[in-house]
Parts: structure tokens; sequence; C-alpha cells
């Protein structure tokens, strides 16, 4: 019998209800034990004899904690290897003809504002100054299958210059699918094009919150997904993407609308509760829904979700997958995705954006995080703007705001500056009230508390093992 004890290393940690102590470290540790086992082992009482392997084995005892492997976790976490951002998501133009409940773009059937070709020039030559390992071009809009005639050109136009670089480029449309036709269809998939779209549930769920003019959106929606799904299916092509977007009207429909997915010939559900951005903001007492509501409502997904998989059904969250992914060292640590740093967004008009949610807000008359414009700044003048180190800071969240430094959650959530600016009036928000704080916490407790529980470990052991 040993009695050496076991004391701990640097760690966050909360008591969920229930009793148990959920524990986090910076290396990506996360461990669910009982509230008796947490109090022995923080009062140096906890002897090795006692302790249970996987404490040791996720770096959360400071004898046998391999330093060396934690430094590189750590640094890791912070931006090794950094070269440039990689992710370039560019607005094609403010029109749609949609009048989603919730749109974030302020978008218009007939808006006159679209991108010129002088303008996508500017945005390419900006993109291919830069020098990461691969680029990847985002379409969005408005509706980017609105001005497919400019879509194609900026694919065969990046292609030619990444081919000069010798450097890979990837494209993705996020679409409402509306405009496509068999035209689109071949070029999107022949051009191994990702798409993504809006799939908000069944017709009753997805028509509601998002309205067409001359009737129902989801007919569209679900035919083309399936197409999409179906050619991936035979040809080994990646899938499409869809996500649906959380309004008060989903949710009472949790099944249903992963029914929906799986009936649209999709693997992953992605859920995200709605944003309290443009239209959204206008309507948030009739579609908003609190951190509880969309808790209760993911909480019902996934459990579903775990039934299905049970069932020997193929189908897996995009959230719950990141996180187990994050568990099993496979992922990504999550600041490789941050605003600016990796990822950058463009106006119709050339405007750079640290964000997708920054550019849209542009769109509503608000360019308070408008960075430059394409064509008249470098990337390395914009870096050296006031504004894109408070927004590099803002995301640094665990090492400049008190709550988040003691959170375990922090080692996979961040609260984009958008929101905090829209909800609380700053970029950095206030996290002992900011709800979609709470929403997170919440999340992340639900599913280390779901992955505490080794049947359902399993499933997301095998997801992270077969997704990306
Ligand atoms: S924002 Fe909230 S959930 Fe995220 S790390 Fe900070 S305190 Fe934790």
């Amino acid at each position: 019998m040993s009695s050496r004890i076991a004391h701990p290393h640097y760690m966050q940690f909360r008591r969920l209800p229930g009793g148990k102590v959920l524990m986090t470290n910076a290396v990506g540790g996360n461990i669910v034990i009982s509230g008796q086992l947490f109090d022995k082992f923080c009062a140096g009482r906890l002897t090795f004899d006692e302790m249970p392997a996987a404490l040791a084995k996720q770096g959360f005892v400071r004898e046998l904690c391999d330093e060396e492997c934690y430094k590189r976790g750590i640094l890791e976490r912070y931006f090794e290897g950094w070269k440039a951002p990689h992710v370039h998501i560019i607005s094609l133009s403010a029109a749609c003809r949609l009048s989603c409940v919730y749109c974030c773009a302020a978008a218009t059937d007939g808006d006159k504002r679209r991108m010129t070709k002088e303008t996508a020039d500017k945005i390419l030559d900006f993109i291919f100054a830069l020098e990461p390992d691969r680029y990847l071009l985002e379409f969005q809009g408005g509706e980017p299958l609105l001005t497919f005639p400019l879509l194609k050109y900026f694919v065969f136009k990046a292609r030619k210059m990444a081919s000069h670089k010798k450097r890979p480029v990837f494209f993705s449309v996020v679409t409402n699918l509306q405009e496509c036709d068999e035209e689109k269809f071949n070029f999107l998939t022949g051009q191994g094009i990702t798409v993504c779209a809006s799939l908000d549930g069944p017709a009753m769920v997805h028509d509601l919150n998002r309205p067409a003019h001359g009737g129902s959106s989801h007919s569209k929606a679900a035919f083309w997904l399936k197409r999409f799904a179906d050619y991936a299916a035979e040809n080994g092509t990646e899938y499409p993407n869809a996500i649906c977007t959380v309004t008060r009207h989903s949710l009472p429909y949790a099944k249903e609308i992963v029914d929906e997915f799986i009936a649209c010939g999709l693997k992953r559900v992605q859920l995200g509760p709605v944003d309290p951005l443009g239209r959204a903001f206008q309507a948030w007492d009739k579609i908003g829904v609190s951190s509880s509501e969309f808790l209760n409502f993911y909480g019902k997904a996934i459990s579903y979700i775990m039934e299905l998989n049970r069932k020997g059904i193929t189908v897996y969250e995009k959230a719950a997958l990141a996180f187990a992914k994050q568990l099993n060292g496979l992922a990504r640590p999550r600041y490789q995705n941050l605003d600016i740093l990796y990822r950058l967004a463009y106006n119709w008009d050339g405007g750079i954006y640290g964000s997708d949610e920054a550019r849209m807000l542009s769109n509503s008359g608000d360019e308070y995080f408008r960075l430059g414009t394409a064509g008249s700044c470098s990337f390395a003048e914009l870096m050296r703007k006031p504004l894109a180190i408070r927004l590099i800071a803002s995301s640094l969240t665990e090492l400049r705001q008190p709550m988040c430094s003691r959170c375990p959650s922090s080692l996979y959530c961040r609260v984009p500056p958008v929101y905090n600016y829209i909800t609380q009036g700053s970029i950095h928000g206030n996290m002992a009230s900011n709800e979609r704080c709470m929403l997170y916490r919440q999340v992340y407790e639900l599913l280390s508390s779901l992955n505490a529980e080794k049947e359902k470990a399993d499933i997301f052991n095998k997801w992270s093992l077969g997704y990306e």
C-alpha cells in the first residue's frame, strides 16, 4: 500500500447539480468525479492507491504530470505555428428572396447592394497576399446563388491564384437553396464546393422561421439537400452541412428536427440558438430563446440522437462532436478558429471585418467593427489597428475575465464580441449576467456529464474517430 499523497495540478472546476464535480485543465483534461473524492483530493488526503487512473492520465495530478507535454499543450492552445488567416468569408450581395424572422444580414429581395468585379479582385488580392498553409473561401450573402456569375468568377480566379502559390484552396457556399437548379448543382458538385444550408426542421417549423414570398421555402431546401447528400453518398465526396437555428418555434420539436435531418440524408445535425442580431433583435419577444430553454431543447435532441445511435442509425451533433474531439485530443484548440487571426469576413463593398457577425451588423448601418477596406490596407496594417488588438484581446477570456479564468468551460467556449456588444454594450461582455455564457456553461456541463457515463462516452468516442 502506498501512502504517498496525490496533489492537484492547476485546474478549473465546478460543482454540478447532484454533487459531482467537473474538472478541466489547460491541456484538455476533462473529468467528472464525486464531490467526496474531489474534496479529499483538494484537501491533500488522497493517496496514490485511492486515486482513479484517469485523474493522472488527464494531467490533474501534480506529481505525475509530464511538464513538457503540458507546456506543449499550452503553446498549441495559444497560436503556436500561426501564419495567417486561412478562412475568408465573402458576402457577394445583400440580396435575398426569403424573409427569415431571424435574418442577421439585413438582406432584402431586390437589394441593390452587390459586389462588383473590381471589388472581388481587390478582395482576392488581399487574401492571396497572405501566406497560410491553405485557403478556405466561404461565400455568403444575402443569397450567394443570386450572384452566381460572380461566384464562378471568384472560384476560377482563386484557383489560379492558389495554384501560383502552390497551396490548396477549398470553397463552401452558405445558401438557402431557393435559387438552386441543375446548372448550379452541377457547378457546385463538379467544383467540389461544400454546401451549407439552413434546415430548421420539418415544414411546420422551417417555414415559420424562414418564410418565402410565394409559399414554402422548406420544400426546395429539403429537396436540394437530399440531392447533394445523395451525390456525396454515391461519389464519396463531402456531405452538405445544414444548420438548425433554434427559435421559440423550434422548442417543442427536438425529435422531429433531428428526424428531418435524417430524412434529408444528413448525418450531421447542427443546433444553434438564434442570435439577437438584425431582425431577430426586433422580434426577440416572439422568437428569442433563453439559455435554459435552449439547454432543455438541446438535452432532448442529444438524448434522442444517442437513442438513434444505439439502434445503429448514423447521426451526430456538431457541437458534441467538436467537444468529443477535444476530449480525445483530435480537435484543433479553439483558438485556431479565432476571428482576425484565423478568419476574416468581407462585405459586398470590400469592407473587412473580424467575423461574419460583425460584417452582418454593418448591413444594418453599424460599422463599429469595420477594420478596413480591401484595396486600401494590408493585413499587417489592419492588425496594428487598436480595434483589431482589442478584438483579439477580448477573445482571450480566461486570461482577462475573472469568471472565465476559473471556469471549466473556458477550454471550449467563446462568447463572440458582437454578441456582447449588442446585448451588453461592450465587446468584452460581463459574464456574470451574460445569457450566452450561461448557455455555454450549461451545454458543456451537460456534455461532460454524459461523457462520464461509459455507454455515452463510447458513442462520443466513436463520433470523434469517425467524423470530421
Ligand atoms: S464565457 Fe462563461 S462559460 Fe465561457 S469561460 Fe467564461 S465564464 Fe465560462
